[in-house]
C-alpha cells in the first residue's frame, strides 16, 4: 500500500523532529527526501554544511530495507555510524578496518533485516560477493556521497566510483541519490552520466556562503600576517590554519603557541593517535585553533569556526571552497582569509609537471590552478567570480576585500613588455633563462656575479625597468604568471614568455595590474 504525498511528508517531518530534534527543513532537503523517499533518482549539489546526510538518512527510514550508503572517507565511517546509533538509528558500516568476524556480523544483521543504514567503500561494494549480498536483501536506497569522485576531471577522482555505474543496471528498481558538494557543469554532467542518472531528478542549491568574508592578500612575512589576523580580529576564537607542508604545520602552530595563543598541529606524519586527540580538542574546545594540511577536515562539522586561513595557495578552487566552507557553519559572521605570493605559483607549477600522473592529468591539474590564481588576482568581487565558478551568477557582494576597498589598479603594458623582452634578450642573446629573482636585477640593472660574468649590462634591456622598486617588479611577476603573460619552466623555475605574451609584445592588448595592497604599511599611489 503506497502512502500518497502528503502523508509521506508529513512522516519525514515527524522523523526529522522526534529522531533528528530539528524542527524545519532546510533550502531543498524537503523535496529531495519526497523524490527519494517515493522511488525517484536524485543529483544533489549542496554546498559543505547544507544538510545532505539528511537527504538520505530519511528516506532510509521512511522506506523499507536498508539505505546503502557509499562513501570514500572510511574514517569517518564508525563516527557517523555512532552519531546514528546515539539516535536510535540502527547503522553500521563494512570496510577494511574490521576483521572478518565483524564483517560476518554486520552482514548477518543486514541478512536478518535488522539495519537502516549501512555505510560501504566503493571497493567493496562493487565486490561481487558484495553484490550478491546485496541481491538477497531489500533496499531502501543507494545513497552515493562525495560523487564529483567518480570525475577523472575533478580534482578527487577514484577509479572504484567508475564501477558504481553497475548499480544502475543490477538493482534498477532501486533509488539513487548521488550527493556532492564540489561540482562545477562539467563535473555535474560528469557524474550524472556515469552514475547513470539521466533520469534523475537535479537539486542545484546556491553555493552561496553569505557570512563568510573572502579575503586574500600578498604574501610578505605569512606569520606575521596570520597573527595580525588572528589578534586583531579573532581573538580567543576557533580557527583552521591550512598550510602545504608537515614542516610548515608544525613550525606554525609552534609560532602561534610562542606568542600565547593555542594551536595543535594536524598531518598525515603525526601519530594516529595524536591526530585523533588533537581533532578532538579542536572540536570539544573554544578558542582552539588547528594548524594542518589538507588531510584535515573531511567531514569535520565545528559550527563556531571563525576563520579558515590559507597559508598558500591551493590546488584548484574546489579545494579552496570546500576549506574555506567549514568556516561559519553556525550562519555567523566569519572569514576566509589567505596569503600567497609568487613562490606559491611557482612551486606548483613544478609540482604538476615534475609530477607523476598523465598529460591529461597535468593540463587539468594546470586549468584547475588557473582558475585558483585567477581567484586571487583578480580586481573585482571575489564572491562574483567564485560562484560563477559553480556556474552560479551574482551580483558584486559587499562582503569580500576587493568590493570592500576595491583595488587600485594601473596599467602594466609598458611594464609587462620591458619584462617579457628582457627574458627574450636574455635568451636570444646569452642563451640564458632565469628565475624572477636574476630576471629583476637586469631589469634594475644591478650588478651582480652573474651579470658581471654574463656582461648583462651590455644588453639593451639593462635597467629598463628601473622606475619600479624590486618589491614591485615582483608583485608584476606573480600577476604576469597568474595571467599566463609569463610562465615558469622546469625545475627552477625559470621564467619564459606564456601562452598570452604575444598581444602584449605586439601592444594589442592593455595589462591592467592591481597594485597591492601592502598589509603593514599602504601602499604607494596608484603606479603609472
Ligand atoms: P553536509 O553533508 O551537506 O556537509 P551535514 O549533513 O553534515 O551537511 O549537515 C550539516 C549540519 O547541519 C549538521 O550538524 C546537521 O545536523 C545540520 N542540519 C542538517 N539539516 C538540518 C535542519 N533541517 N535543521 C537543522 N540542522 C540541520
Ligand atoms: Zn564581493
Amino acid at each position: 500500500l503506497r502512502e500518497g504525498d502528503a502523508g509521506q511528508a508529513e512522516r519525514a517531518l515527524e522523523i526529522l523532529s522526534t529522531v533528528f530534534g530539528y524542527d524545519a527543513f532546510r533550502g531543498d532537503q524537503a523535496e529531495i527526501i519526497q523524490q527519494v523517499a517515493s522511488g525517484g533518482d536524485a543529483v544533489v549539489l549542496m554546498p559543505t554544511g547544507g544538510g545532505k546526510s539528511l537527504c538520505y538518512q530519511i528516506p532510509s527510514l521512511l522506506r523499507a530495507g536498508t539505505g546503502i550508503v557509499v562513501s570514500p572517507l572510511i574514517a569517518l565511517m564508525a563516527d557517523q555510524v555512532a552519531a546514528l546509533e546515539g539516535v536510535g538509528i540502527r547503522a553500521a558500516y563494512l570496510n577494511s578496518t574490521l576483521d572478518l568476524d565483524q564483517a560476518r556480523a554486520v552482514e548477518q544483521q543486514l541478512l536478518a533485516g535488522e539495519l537502516d543504514l549501512l555505510y560501504m567503500a566503493p571497493e567493496r561494494l562493487v565486490l561481487p560477493r558484495t553484490q550478491e549480498l546485496l541481491g538477497r536483501v531489500r533496499l531502501a536506497l543507494f545513497a552515493i556521497d562525495e560523487a564529483h569522485c567518480v570525475s577523472q576531471w575533478g580534482h578527487d577522482f577514484r577509479p572504484d566510483y567508475l564501477g558504481l555505474s553497475v548499480l544502475a543496471e543490477r538493482f534498477p528498481e532501486v533509488p539513487r541519490i548521488a550527493l556532492t558538494a564540489t561540482a562545477t557543469e562539467t563535473t555535474h554532467r560528469e557524474l550524472t552520466e556515469r552514475l547513470q542518472m539521466q533520469e534523475a531528478k537535479h537539486f542545484v542549491s546556491s553555493f552561496d556562503r553569505p557570512n563568510i568574508q573572502y579575503r586574500i592578500e600578498p604574501k610578505a612575512t605569512p606569520r606575521e600576517q596570520l597573527l595580525k589576523l588572528i589578534t586583531s580580529e579573532h581573538e580567543g576564537e576557533s580557527g583552521i590554519v591550512y598550510c602545504l607542508s608537515r614542516k610548515s604545520v608544525e613550525q606554525t602552530a609552534e609560532a602561534l603557541v610562542a606568542r600565547g595563543i593555542p594551536a595543535l598541529p594536524y598531518h598525515a606524519g603525526l601519530d594516529a593517535g595524536v591526530r585523533q586527540d588533537h581533532q578532538e580538542r579542536f572540536l570539544r574546545a573554544d578558542g582552539l585553533i588547528i594548524v594542518a594540511t589538507i588531510a584535515f577536515g573531511m567531514g569535520i562539522d565545528k559550527p563556531d569556526v571563525r576563520f579558515v586561513a590559507h597559508l598558500d595557495l591551493p590546488k584548484s578552487i574546489e579545494g579552496y571552497y570546500q576549506e574555506t566552507g567549514r568556516a561559519g557553519r553556525d550562519g555567523q559572521p566569519s572569514t576566509a582569509w589567505m596569503a600567497y605570493g609568487l613562490g606559491d605559483v611557482v612551486s606548483q607549477r613544478k609540482f604538476i609537471d615534475t609530477g607523476e600522473g598523465s598529460e591529461l592529468f597535468k593540463r587539468n591539474a594546470h586549468s584547475h590552478l588557473d582558475a585558483m590564481l585567477a581567484l586571487c588576482e583578480t580586481v573585482s568581487c571575489r564572491r562574483v567570480q567564485l560562484l560563477r565558478y559553480f556556474g552560479q551568477d551574482s551580483q558584486p557582494c559587499g562582503n569580500c576585500d576587493t568590493c570592500l576597498s576595491p583595488p587600485q589598479t594601473w596599467d602594466a603594458t609598458v611594464a609587462a613588455q620591458k619584462l617579457l623582452s628582457a627574458l627574450i634578450r636574455l635568451d636570444r642573446e646569452r642563451g640564458q633563462k632565469f628565475g624572477s629573482g636574476q630576471v629583476i636585477e637586469v631589469l634594475l640593472g644591478r650588478q651582480n656575479q652573474r651579470s658581471t660574468q654574463s656582461r648583462h649590462d651590455e644588453l639593451s634591456v639593462w635597467g629598463i625597468g628601473e622606475e619600479l622598486s624590486e618589491k614591485e617588479w615582483r608583485t608584476v611577476v606573480r600577476q604576469l604568471l597568474a595571467r599566463g603573460i609569463i610562465e615558469a619552466e622546469g625545475d627552477y623555475g625559470v621564467l619564459v614568455p606564456g601562452p598570452q605574451a604575444g598581444p602584449v609584445l605586439r601592444s594589442e592588448t592593455t595589462v591592467e595590474l592591481a597594485v597591492d595592497r601592502t598589509p603593514q604599511r599602504a601602499s604607494r599611489g596608484g603606479g603609472r
